[in-house]
């Protein structure tokens, strides 16, 4: 059977739980230890989404956030996107319109969606409900409030940017 091959990549500031999350969706675990990404490389995972059968490969920045050239070549290709930001970090969150900008400019207008990641530590918020709520208006991209630590969110956040790309 034809199976679609998607591309998603993983976008926002470093420690806000990008590689945790691919693990998370691909692999099905979580590690608290906190590992500089070396070197780029993208998990997989094969999905049924309306009678398709999808396999999303998702691609890790880097762990080089700061270095344009090297990220912008990830994102080659990229047909779905998560911005993603930690709900402890408050420039991570003001970092969001420049993360979207950047793959726009290498890739145009994909599926994307924000990710307000961390959310098990809700009491420790840089940020209001309401600055998220504008930022997701303003870029216009629909919000997942998620935990990657708690498995929550995660799946409706790829299931959701899986089937708006087949559905363009
Ligand atoms: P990256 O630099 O964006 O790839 O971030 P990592 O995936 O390496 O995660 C950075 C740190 O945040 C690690 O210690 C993770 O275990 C932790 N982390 C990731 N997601 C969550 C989450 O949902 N909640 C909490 N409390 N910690 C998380
Ligand atoms: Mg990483």
């Amino acid at each position: 059977d034809f199976e679609v091959p998607i591309k998603g990549v993983i976008v926002g500031n470093g420690a806000v739980g990008k590689s945790s999350m691919i693990q998370r969706y691909c692999k099905g675990i979580f590690t608290s230890e906190y590992k500089k990404t070396i070197g780029v490389d993208f998990l997989e995972r094969q999905l049924n989404i309306e009678e398709n059968d999808v396999r999303l490969m998702l691609w890790d920045t880097a762990g080089q956030e700061e270095f344009d050239a090297i990220t912008r070549t990830y994102y080659r290709g990229g047909q779905i996107a998560v911005l993603a930001f930690s709900t402890t970090d408050r420039e991570s969150f003001d970092a969001i319109p420049s993360w979207k900008d950047k793959v726009e400019d290498e890739v145009g207008e994909i599926v994307m969606a924000l990710v307000q990641n961390k959310v098990d530590l809700i009491d420790e918020a840089k940020m209001s409900v309401e600055e998220v709520e504008e930022m997701a208006k303003k870029l216009k991209v629909k919000l997942f409030r998620a935990s990657v630590k708690e498995d929550f969110n995660i799946e409706e956040l790829f299931k959701y940017l899986v089937s708006s790309y087949l559905s363009k």
